[in-house]
């Protein structure tokens, strides 16, 4: 591929919200002075990208290229770039730009950028130009928003991390869970599963709350000491008051009361889990026992880093079925039926 000129590179997009997704091209700008281009070998399906597909949070911008749990390898880089090298192991989340000039940017928050980050996809960039994400070949990014996923990490099971590792890292670090902190994961899907692996690598004692106990024997493996399905009303009575920390990665409208119930004095109950539908709370669940209710949002560069370090240190990857492009489709219906075993990453030398 070209590094001078906007090139067509194949991808694949729904065209329209709701669309299935099929294999087409899509523009990429020329590699610019600080832009890396990068050869993409794997891409994650993050429920995030089901929910922009189907339009579930609105404004979406199609036709849309999803993904941003990027891993792959440099293939060229511009002339003022000093972080990368050609051949070097890279990854590419959420977002790729913000103003930088914030107080959020200039603290390594980026992802609360005042103006907005730009997103990796489903965003217009500061030429007003779509940007399209990581379900295809290349993508030219600058160095800035790259991270470099280290030796210890193969790049199959480093992807998911690039969102999923650092949607769990960000808060988990926050909150200080670790040695003497309970913590629960409620949901384990692609989120979840990396929760469960980084909290207890944190030295957390870590529950899981899922639906069922269809998953318990993965869960104890995945580093959870305890395992309860939220269909029994009798865990929401045995577990109360238990938890220093409870994170929610559901993705659908969750009652959030019964689960400020598990929280200890002083606990924090944070979701992750972006659903379309609003949920309502009664706020007597967190006056009583002053509660904390927040949210968290990825994590910035920086932090992203440390998260890979982290990971590469403890042996922490995702656990991925690799599909080929050909199967997103269907991989989207398993997500939706929370089918999934823990990421789907789609192996980019298929699209
Ligand atoms: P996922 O793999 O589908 O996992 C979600 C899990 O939630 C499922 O595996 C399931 O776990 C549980 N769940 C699903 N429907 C449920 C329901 N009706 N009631 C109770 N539990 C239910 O999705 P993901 O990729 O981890 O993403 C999870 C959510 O986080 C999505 O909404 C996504 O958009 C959002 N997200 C947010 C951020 C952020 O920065 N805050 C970043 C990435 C993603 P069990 O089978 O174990 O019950
Ligand atoms: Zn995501």
């Amino acid at each position: 591929m070209s590094v001078t000129q906007v090139t067509q590179v194949a991808a694949y997009a729904a065209p329209a919200a709701k669309a299935p997704l099929e294999r087409t091209t899509v523009p990429r700008r020329p590699v610019g002075e600080h832009d890396v281009l990068i050869e993409i070998k794997y891409a994650g399906i993050c429920h995030s990208d089901i929910h922009q597909v189907r339009d579930g949070w609105g404004e979406g911008i199609y036709p849309m290229v999803p993904g941003h749990e990027i891993a792959g390898v440099v293939a060229e880089v511009g002339p003022g770039v000093t972080k990368f090298a050609v051949g070097d192991h890279v990854g590419v989340g959420c977002f790729v730009d913000s103003c930088r000039e914030c107080d959020y940017c200039l603290r390594g928050q980026e992802q609360y950028c005042v103006k907005g980050m730009t997103g990796t996809y489903n965003a217009l960039d500061k030429q007003g130009e779509p940007t399209y994400g990581g379900y295809s070949t290349h993508l030219v990014v600058d160095e800035n928003y790259t991270v470099r996923i280290p030796d210890g990490l193969s790049l199959d099971v480093a992807a998911p991390l690039l969102c999923a590792g650092i949607t769990l890292y960000s808060p988990l670090k926050h909150w200080q869970a670790g040695p003497g902190k309970k913590v629960a994961i409620v949901g384990l899907g692609g989120l979840g599963h990396m929760g469960v692996k980084i909290a207890a690598a944190l030295g957390a004692e870590v529950t899981v709350l899922s639906q069922s106990l269809r998953k318990q024997e993965d869960g104890l493996r995945l580093g959870a000491s305890h395992y309860y399905a939220t269909s029994d009303e009798a865990t929401f009575e045995k577990l109360a008051g238990s938890f220093d920390l409870v994170v929610s990665t559901v993705s659908a409208p969750l009652g959030l009361d019964a689960y400020l119930g598990l929280l200890k004095v002083d606990g924090a109950l944070v979701n992750v889990g972006a659903p379309e539908e609003p949920v309502e709370v009664n706020l007597f669940s967190v006056i009583q026992g002053r509660k904390t209710l927040a949210g968290s949002m990825i994590g910035g560069i920086a932090e992203t880093q440390e998260m890979l370090d982290f990971c590469a240190e403890h042996g922490l990857g995702s656990e991925i079925e690799l599909i080929p492009a050909s199967e997103i489709n269907a991989a989207y219906d398993r997500v939706l039926a929370s089918d999934v075993r823990y990421r789907f990453v789609i192996d980019a030398s298929t699209i």
